[in-house]
Order: C-alpha cells, then sequence, then structure tokens
C-alpha cells in the first residue's frame, strides 16, 4: 500500500520558486543542445573573485569544518559591522546582528519569529517571488500594495497608511527592487519610517542589491535616512549578488537585538550555523578588495543601457528604466488578446510560454512578481546574449501583429 498521509494545510498551496524553477528549465534544455537565450537567471554570470575562493580553500585546509556559533562567526559578524559603518555611517554592534544560509533564511527566520497566523505583512507590488510564500508558510496574510509603473513604482503612501489594520505586523520594502529595478525616493522611506514608528510596525528591507545601484549614489537604505527608526527595522543583505556568491548561501540580518535572539533561535533548531566554510569566504569578501564589485557595476550598467535602448526600439513595450539592480521589467500586455486562434497570449504565463517556445527566450512571467502586466528579463548575461534575446523578443512580438 503506498503512503497516503496528507500534507500538512499549510503547504498546500506552495509552489516552488518560479525563478529558480524557469532557470533549472533553461539551463536543462540548453544542455542538451537548445539554443535557448536565458534571461530568466536571477544571478550574476560573473564568477566568484579569486580571492574569495582562496579564502575558502584555506579554511579546508586549515581544517575550519566544524560546527561554528548558530549565528555566524565572530569575524564575520564584525566585518558586517565595518561594512554598515564604511558604507551606510550606521553603527550595529555584533548582538544586533546574524548571518544565515543566504537572505532566503533571513527572511523565512524573521517571518518565524514575528508572524501568528492571520497577521499581516504589506508587501509592495511587484514584489520578489519568495515573500508572499514565506509570509505564508508562517501563517501570515500577504496584503499587496499596488505600484503604478507610470511612477517608477514609488509607494502610494496613502494607500499604505489606508491598509494598516490591527493585524498588520510589518511591510517588506525592496530597494532597488527584484524585478523593477526601483529604487524608493528618500522622502518615501521617511513617510514609511514615519509610519511604522507611528504603528509601531517592523519594517523587513531587503538590500540585497545595494550595491547595485546605477545613480551614481552609494549604498542607502530606511535606517541611514532615518536612523532614530533603527530600532524597527530588519535589515536584510547578503554576499549573493555583490560579489557573485548564489551558490555559497550566506546572508545576514542585522536589526533589534530582540529579534536576533529569536530569529538565531530558530535557526538552531533549524540550520544550525551557515557553512563554516562560506562564512570564511564571506569574510574576504567583505574585508577584501572592493574592484570586483565596482566592475561587476559598470558591467551591469552597460547592460541596462543596451537592453533599454533595445526595448525602447519595440513598437507596443513600455518600461521603466532600472536604476539598480540586474532586471528589466517591461509591460508587454499591449500584445495580450493576440496570437493565432486556440493560442492567444491571455496574460504573463502565456506570454513567457510563446517567448520560450517561439523564440527561444527564458523569463519570468510577471504574474509570480504580483503583476500579469510584465515580464522580467535578467541582464546578469553577457551582452550578445542580451542583442540576441532582444532580437528574438522583437521579431516573436513582430509576428504577434
Ligand atoms: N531578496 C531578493 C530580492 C532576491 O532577489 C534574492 C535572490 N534570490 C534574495 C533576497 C535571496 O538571495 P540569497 O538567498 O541568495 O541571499
Ligand atoms: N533572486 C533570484 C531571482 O529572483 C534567484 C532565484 C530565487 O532565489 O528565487 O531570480
Amino acid at each position: 500500500m503506498s503512503w497516503t498521509i496528507p500534507f500538512a494545510r499549510r503547504v498546500h498551496g506552495l509552489r516552488p520558486s518560479p525563478t529558480l524553477a524557469i532557470n533549472t528549465k533553461a539551463r536543462a534544455l540548453k544542455a542538451e543542445g537548445v539554443d535557448i537565450v536565458n534571461l530568466s537567471a536571477g544571478e550574476p554570470d560573473f564568477d566568484t573573485p579569486d580571492h574569495i575562493k582562496e579564502a575558502a580553500i584555506q579554511a579546508i585546509r586549515d581544517g575550519f569544518t566544524k560546527y561554528t556559533p548558530v549565528g555566524g562567526i565572530p569575524e564575520l559578524k564584525d566585518a558586517i559591522a565595518y561594512r554598515f559603518i564604511n558604507d551606510y555611517g550606521l553603527t550595529y554592534r555584533p548582538e544586533e546582528i546574524m548571518i544565515s544560509t543566504g537572505g532566503k533564511q533571513v527572511l523565512y527566520n524573521i517571518a518565524q519569529a514575528i508572524l501568528d497566523p492571520g497577521d499581516e505583512v504589506i508587501v509592495p507590488v511587484p514584489y520578489w517571488v519568495s515573500y508572499p510564500a514565506i509570509v505564508e508558510l508562517a501563517g501570515g496574510k500577504v496584503r499587496p500594495l499596488q505600484g503604478d509603473p507610470a511612477r517608477d513604482f514609488a509607494l502610494d503612501i496613502e494607500a499604505l497608511r489606508s491598509m494598516i489594520t490591527p493585524k498588520t505586523k510589518a511591510i517588506i520594502i525592496n530597494s532597488p527592487s527584484n524585478p523593477s529595478g526601483a529604487i524608493y525616493s528618500r522622502d518615501d522611506l521617511k513617510a514609511i519610517a514615519k509610519l511604522a514608528l507611528e504603528k509601531d510596525l517592523l519594517i523587513i528591507t531587503d538590500d540585497i542589491y545595494d550595491q547595485i545601484r546605477f545613480d551614481g549614489q552609494g549604498p542607502e537604505d530606511i535606517v541611514s535616512i532615518v536612523p532614530e527608526a533603527k530600532d524597527h527595522v530588519a535589515v536584510v543583505n547578503g554576499v549573493s549578488k555583490t560579489y557573485a556568491m548564489t551558490g555559497w548561501r550566506i546572508g545576514y540580518l542585522a536589526g533589534p537585538e530582540r529579534l536576533i535572539g529569536m530569529a538565531t533561535r530558530i535557526q538552531s533548531q533549524s540550520t544550525s550555523n551557515p557553512n563554516s566554510i562560506a562564512q570564511k569566504a564571506a569574510l574576504a569578501a567583505l574585508l577584501g578588495p572592493q574592484d570586483c564589485v565596482r566592475r561587476m557595476r559598470k558591467a551591469f550598467l552597460e547592460r541596462r543601457d543596451r537592453i533599454m535602448e533595445m526595448l525602447r526600439a519595440i513598437p507596443g513595450i513600455s518600461c521603466t528604466e532600472p536604476k539598480g539592480t540586474f532586471y528589466v521589467f517591461p509591460d508587454l500586455s499591449s500584445y495580450y488578446g493576440r496570437g493565432p486562434a486556440g493560442h492567444r497570449i491571455e496574460g504573463s504565463l502565456d506570454m513567457a510560454d510563446y517567448l520560450l517556445e517561439e523564440a527561444r527566450i527564458a523569463a519570468v512571467p510577471g504574474i509570480v512578481f504580483g503583476d500579469d502586466r510584465f515580464i522580467r528579463f535578467s541582464y546578469a548575461t553577457g551582452i550578445e546574449a542580451i542583442e540576441e534575446g532582444m532580437d528574438r523578443l522583437r521579431r516573436a512580438l513582430a509576428r504577434l501583429e
């Protein structure tokens, strides 16, 4: 007899991360010899810099292969504190910092720490795909706050205020944003901080793309702009995007000591410490030469300019210019309702399928980010792939006329 125990209700609606799933599918097709232009990947195409790899090799040679303190090794906490001072002018004590298995686990720990069933978390749209799943796995409810592409996805502060209920525990902000590349204005960040202080909410600021911004501005976040809000802010960051270290799985949280304590307790009963070797690699990343960060940022900017130039030349597409990250998020909805009978494109899922089947472009449908009008293209890939991809896109859309 086969095993029939039903899964927990908590996971009934749970779907795999679509960004990871599409990237895996695109890679598999490529490995089979299919000529795919993969614009789905949410990770830098660059290799992890050599000095970082060397630090990991050294850690293995030194036998640094045992359990570490659950919240991370003290020297890595110090290095994170150093980066906060150096980059943001902010002081965090080691008790206000913890290290986890990627920014994703940081978010997971926070949700587990603060949410009871039915508690609400406000999430601006478009949002990163995993926020709703992480909130819902903790029993929480996502309240989406629609963003306006015509205003560069700026937040509607009055709408935000009106969504706050006695059940609201937190708001998640992500600037620069995956998928839109938008950066919130200082005025908007001040307004969010004011609201959070007034209503005693936790602001979860996902700063994972803070070093990939194209406005010439150094990293900046809600705490550096409104330091008095520090005790109401959980800062999520990591080395995945900045140092091309997605596979190493090191992320970190800086926030109120009380939150760090509970998140560390949760981590001690789930994954324990983040990988010891990867922690040594992250240490080298944060304290070592930063020219690799500048080089990658420059490459992303050149690619952003090229992909925008090619997108603007395609009729029927509107796209706000990303101010950071390595994603563009064009609105392709003027092509919806077109296509041969029986195969009409009715939304972003159909559009992503059409692009994969007909143009061999892998991209992520906007619906998984909360807005069906859009498609996400990653430009964390070479210029040739971008040019080929946009050329294919233009031809594929022209066939829908
Ligand atoms: N936040 C955002 C917005 C992301 O795009 C990612 C990338 N997957 C993460 C968090 C988590 O990254 P990681 O777990 O690799 O640190
Ligand atoms: N953040 C990346 C993306 O959005 C990685 C995929 C994931 O972690 O879901 O594509």
